[in-house]
Parts: C-alpha cells; sequence; structure tokens
C-alpha cells in the first residue's frame, strides 16, 4: 500500500463538457459560465492558501490562440462554428489563460490531459482516438508541456493502449459510476454514510500504465437531493464524508482521490465545503501524517517502485 496521500483531480473543460447536450442545456450551462474565470482564481487562491497541489486535467483545445480550419475541426466532427475565430478574453471554448494562471503558481500544478475535444473515447474508433491523443500532445508542447495523466471524456473508458503509446504514465479509472444513476438513492446511502470515500491503491494496468480510482465526486452536495438530506441532523454529510476518507486514509494508507469540475466550484461545490477539505487535509500533512500528491507524482512513485 502506498503512504496514506491526497489527490485532487479537477476536469477543465468549459463548455467543451457539454457539446453533445441538448440546445437548452447547453445555453444554461454557458450562462453558468459567465462568472467562471472569477470562480476560477478564487479556486487557485484556495490551494494556494493551504499549498495543495492538484491535477488539473484540461481540454485541450483550451490551449489554442485562434479557432482550427473549418477541415480540421471537421476531422474532429464538431466545433465548425469556431473555425478560424480568435480566442477571446472570456470565451467558454478558449483558455490559455487560465493555464498560464496555473502555471505561474508556485505550487506546480499537474497539467493533465481530457481529451482534445470532450469525445468520450468509448465511442471513437483507433483512429479517431490516437488523433485527439496527438493534437493534445502536440499543442500541451508548443506550450512547453509534457502530459503525463490522463482523464475520460465522460470517464468512457477506451483505447487506453494508445494512451501508454503518446507518453502517458497514468489515468483516472473507474469513475463513471459516480456520475450515473438515481440521484435520490445516491443521495440517501451518502445521509446513511453506507458508502464513505476510501482510500484507493493504484495499480498497474495491461499497458504498464497506472490506474488511479477516484474515492469521491466533489459534486452534488450544494443542490438537489443530497443537499436537501445533508440540512437533516445529526451530521453535515459532506464534512462527515471528507473527515471518513481523511482518518481511513491515515490509518490503512493509500490515495484518497477526489475529483471535481473547476466550473462547478461556487456552484455545485461549495467554496466553503472545498475550504474545510483543503484545510483538513493540510493540518494532516503539516503533522507528517498524509503526503499530497498530483496524478502524475503518485503514478510516478508506483512506477518507480516497480521498476519502470
Ligand atoms: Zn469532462
Amino acid at each position: 500500500m502506498l503512504a496514506p496521500t491526497l489527490t485532487l483531480s479537477f476536469d477543465l473543460e468549459l463548455l467543451h463538457g457539454w457539446t453533445d447536450s441538448p440546445p437548452g442545456l447547453r445555453a444554461r450551462k454557458r450562462a453558468e459560465l459567465a462568472d467562471f474565470r472569477p470562480r476560477f482564481a478564487r479556486l487557485v487562491a484556495a490551494l494556494e492558501r493551504h499549498a495543495v497541489t492538484a491535477t488539473f486535467a484540461i481540454v485541450t483545445h483550451l490551449l489554442l490562440s485562434r479557432g482550427l480550419t473549418a477541415a480540421e475541426y471537421a476531422q474532429v466532427d464538431r466545433l465548425q462554428e469556431l473555425a478560424d475565430c480568435p480566442a477571446d478574453a472570456d470565451s467558454p471554448w478558449f483558455g490559455r489563460d487560465l493555464v498560464e494562471r496555473l502555471l505561474a503558481s508556485r505550487l506546480g500544478f499537474e497539467i493533465g490531459c481530457h481529451s482534445f475535444s470532450h469525445r468520450p473515447f468509448d465511442a471513437l474508433d483507433a483512429a479517431a482516438a490516437a488523433l485527439e491523443l496527438a493534437q493534445s500532445c502536440r499543442l500541451a508542447q508548443s506550450f512547453g508541456l509534457h502530459l503525463r495523466s490522463f482523464v475520460f471524456p465522460q470517464n468512457r473508458d477506451g483505447h487506453r493502449g494508445l494512451l501508454a503509446q503518446h507518453g502517458f504514465r497514468c489515468y483516472r479509472a473507474d469513475a463513471r459510476h459516480e456520475t450515473v444513476g438515481p440521484r435520490w438513492r445516491k443521495a440517501v446511502a451518502t445521509w446513511l454514510a453506507t458508502a464513505p470515500p476510501r482510500p484507493r491503491q493504484p495499480v498497474l494496468d495491461e499497458h504498464g500504465l497506472v490506474a488511479l480510482s477516484p474515492s469521491l465526486h466533489l459534486a452534488g452536495f450544494a443542490h438537489g437531493p443530497k443537499a436537501l438530506l445533508r440540512r437533516l441532523p445529526p451530521v453535515d454529510t459532506f464534512r462527515r464524508y471528507v473527515d471518513r476518507g481523511l482518518a481511513a486514509t491515515v490509518e490503512e494508507g493509500g490515495v484518497l482521490h477526489f475529483w471535481m469540475h473547476p466550473e462547478e466550484y461556487g456552484h455545485d461545490v461549495l467554496s466553503d465545503d472545498l475550504d474545510y477539505l483543503l484545510g483538513r487535509a493540510a493540518r494532516l500533512r503539516d503533522q507528517g501524517k498524509l503526503a499530497i500528491a498530483s496524478m502524475g507524482s503518485v503514478a510516478d512513485l508506483l512506477l518507480a517502485e516497480a521498476g519502470r
């Protein structure tokens, strides 16, 4: 078992996460993103305040300084309306400014990959998946970045062998069950604490990649069924989950892996809640009981132990 470790992964995608959604939902998400940049700044500031590093897995389209050509967009089967358009400062499709902010931090945030266009990998043929990865690596390189960690769009796994061929070292595994399924049933389970977040042991897969399973998607406690039940006594279910996950990790070792979208910060994940989590983790770290590491650093450790 690895020493007790906290890993945070953030899927940064802006409107690319909603390209397949019905127009009404996409419009609502677009409106929600209107105040995203100040929320993102507050999220990064909160991480810096507690000196907690993290992996930001980005949709690499965000790195473009202007839209691709129409022919290039045709290859990825979407976003024709962005052909040759300049990357405006507040665009929901571009985000060099966001990545630059992360790279300017003394915390050394890891920039990982969440594909180029956010198409789910289980729906792509090998050539299309390879194109997603090659474009991502090329764009990252032009930004001086080497991508090592991958998060599957919609947590839908596929073409893992291609990840290894493109130089990736690890990916987030098996997260899909967290985002599909009946919300009320999940809310009741959360309230009863039948399945609190647990530390996971990363494993080497058949391609030599490190598979990092998540412990908990942090969203969902601010609105809807989980938030309603959370108000009932006797305990705050979010904080109980955080405390239990951290306690189990310190006791048993392994990686407590929380994930969310930065876009959820201040909406679906309350800033007070994340602050609580970061404060608890930082205190355990300062007591020497918990390491805090990016996905890539956890993978490096495991691969070094395995002699790779
Ligand atoms: Zn995503």
